[in-house]
């Protein structure tokens, strides 16, 4: 069968109607990582309990107001997984004993940022996939943590300042570190499903949680989160820089099922990252008052490196910038 027999999703025209989350709410306008949400909550429909660990995300809750038309927990930073595993042995002890029929089962998505995914959380979240918990986990990737005033994660890229990594007379190019790679990470613990998704790519992020829907297990998707207040760009560009960032080849979409890696989209000329970086706040420093090229260039050359690796794997030819 062709993905295209396999899936519901073809074109924009397809996303669901329903929504499952109010409008309004307390996040900053422009927010990746509600979108990222709403998207994710199309997919998967309301009979949902979110996990959620502490982060920007749980600013949307007001107690007693939920904007959610599904179930909400609220957990600290290290311990999503673990309220995961609790909200799921329930659902399967009530089931087993008949207390609840089997149609009012719910789908169990611990929902998190950088910070708890790729720092905070990562010890339960390993414990949770070595115990092969049947849970999603959805990553809104900021690259920062968000909700305190954007000081650096694992998360954050190279280039980038942040709250605790602002260009100084030592390190004017911002965070030297580089990223954590998470999806490789998960992968080592041989999950049955990895998605990277971003909201610019809408059909692509909806085929890849239904394709996820499928399988049992612990699910990982990595959602890119652009972040208005925390990059530094106008709130009405959040789907710009998330499909520049996914054209200049910066954010890959791919997935992994089994251990089998795939990237379902392929740029066949990259933009130069360039393109991205000039656009944000968070990057200015690259450019003003001196062009920090080598800072840029290290920047594109990892990026080259990376895509280089991929045409050899998948076998397709991809232009690079300046090479
Ligand atoms: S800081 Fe960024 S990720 Fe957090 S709510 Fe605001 S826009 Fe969203």
């Amino acid at each position: 069968m062709t993905v295209e027999q396999q899936t519901r999703f073809r074109t924009l025209k397809d996303i669901p109607t329903p929504d499952y989350m109010s409008p309004g709410g307390s996040l900053c306008a422009g927010c990746g990582g509600l979108l990222a949400v709403r998207l994710f909550h199309k997919v998967l429909g309301p009979n949902l309990v979110w996990v959620n660990a502490a982060g920007c995300l749980t600013v949307m809750v007001n107690y007693p107001y939920v904007p959610l038309k599904s179930n909400w927990l609220y957990t600290a930073f290290a311990s999503a997984p673990a309220g995961a595993q609790g909200v799921r042995d329930a659902f399967d002890i009530l089931i087993q004993k008949g207390k609840i029929p089997a149609e009012e089962d719910v789908k169990v998505v611990v929902l998190t940022g950088d910070g708890g995914a790729y720092d905070i959380g990562l010890q339960s979240t390993s414990g949770a996939m070595y115990r092969n918990l049947d849970f999603y986990y959805l990553c809104y990737d900021n690259q920062a943590y968000g909700n305190t005033g954007f000081q650096v994660s694992s998360a954050t890229p190279i280039g980038s300042a942040t709250a605790t990594t602002p260009p100084t007379p030592s390190e004017p190019g911002g965070n030297m570190f580089k990223r954590k790679d998470l999806f490789e990470i998960w992968r080592a613990h041989k999950p049955p499903y990895i998605a990277t998704l971003s909201s610019s790519f809408a059909v692509d992020f909806l085929r890849k949680v239904e394709k996820g829907s499928k399988m049992k297990g612990p699910k990982l998707f990595i959602s890119l989160a652009g972040c208005p207040t925390g990059w530094g760009y106008d709130p009405r560009e959040t789907i710009r820089e998330e499909k520049l960032a996914v054209d200049t080849g910066i954010w890959p979409l791919k997935e992994a099922v089994n251990g089998e890696v795939k990237h379902t989209y392929l740029p066949r000329a990259l933009k130069p990252v360039e393109e991205y970086l000039s656009t944000q706040a968070r990057y200015e420093h690259l450019f003003r008052p001196t062009k920090r090229t080598e800072v840029i260039r290290m920047i594109q050359n990892d990026v080259n490196n990376y895509w280089k690796m991929v045409s050899k794997d998948e076998n397709v030819e991809i232009r690079l910038v300046g090479e």
